[in-house]
């Protein structure tokens, strides 16, 4: 997918965006030319350097003494959550930090049904999703109890639109989510318990042979993608990368 990110369509996306963008920052009320914050609000300082040293697997980025520790292994650099159990999935990326504005925009899109802010999000987190590869986005589904709580699936709104910039299909069809408990305020451990076995793919034809990316809104624990791309993976699919918007700790 990295071949379709040229520059000019940067630029243009950008330009559709601020046209779309509400007139006042998100956080503080200040007019804005375009985005979702204005610039006191800092929005910058929420994104990921793209150039910043990350985890090759589960693309966290490296504290300055890990970092330091491991200078000259290069492109090797796999944290030790990942050496000490591998993810199903082949890498996963964030654009950015789940904390300050990020974190009040996510919880807007979810909690109070701003859909409008997926878009604007995306294009945030955009940069940070360089390099990932596949033929199929796959946003994860949302409990059947969830989805009418909510009335959608924010997951699809933010695969959507990168299926759009990128060129991609988006596969919302042939996955159900088993219903259960949600991973909020449990530990890594209770994560990866709650989520095991929740996704029972329905239609392998749809996934089978395909390189997928799996797309979601916050990577906690990775528990949740974690179990997706298990399902997966025994559905038939060949590969399976992950995208999120924000990494939370
Ligand atoms: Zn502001
Ligand atoms: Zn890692």
């Amino acid at each position: 997918m990295a071949t379709g990110r040229g520059r000019g369509w940067g630029r243009v996306g950008r330009g559709v965006v601020d046209l779309l963008f509400p007139l006042t920052c998100e956080r503080c009320g200040e007019r804005v030319a375009g985005g979702v914050l204005c610039p006191a609000c800092g929005r910058d300082r929420w994104v990921i350097d793209v150039a910043c040293a990350r985890c090759t697997v589960c693309g966290r980025p490296w504290e300055g003494e890990a970092v330091a520790g491991r200078a000259g292994l290069g492109a090797s650099l796999v944290c030790g959550r990942c050496r000490g159990e591998p993810p199903p999935f082949c890498s996963h990326r964030s654009g950015l930090i789940h904390g300050g504005p990020v974190r009040e925009l996510i919880a807007a899109l979810k909690y109070r049904r701003r859909r409008e802010l997926a878009p604007h999000l995306a294009a945030w987190a955009w940069d940070g999703w360089a390099g990932v590869d596949g033929e199929l986005l796959v946003p994860v589904p949302l409990a059947p109890s969830r989805l009418r709580q909510r009335g959608f699936n924010q997951a699809l709104l933010l695969a959507r639109w990168a299926g759009r910039r990128w060129g991609v299909a988006v596969e919302a069809r042939g996955i159900a989510r088993l219903e259960g408990p949600p991973q909020v305020g449990l530990t890594r451990a209770q994560r990866r318990v709650n989520a095991r076995g929740r996704f029972h793919i329905e239609e392998e034809a749809r996934f089978q042979g395909c390189r997928l990316v799996v797309v979601d809104d916050v990577f906690t624990t990775g528990a949740t993608v974690a179990a997706l791309a298990r399902a997966l993976l025994g559905g038939g699919a060949v590969a399976v990368s992950v995208i999120t918007l924000a990494y939370r700790e």
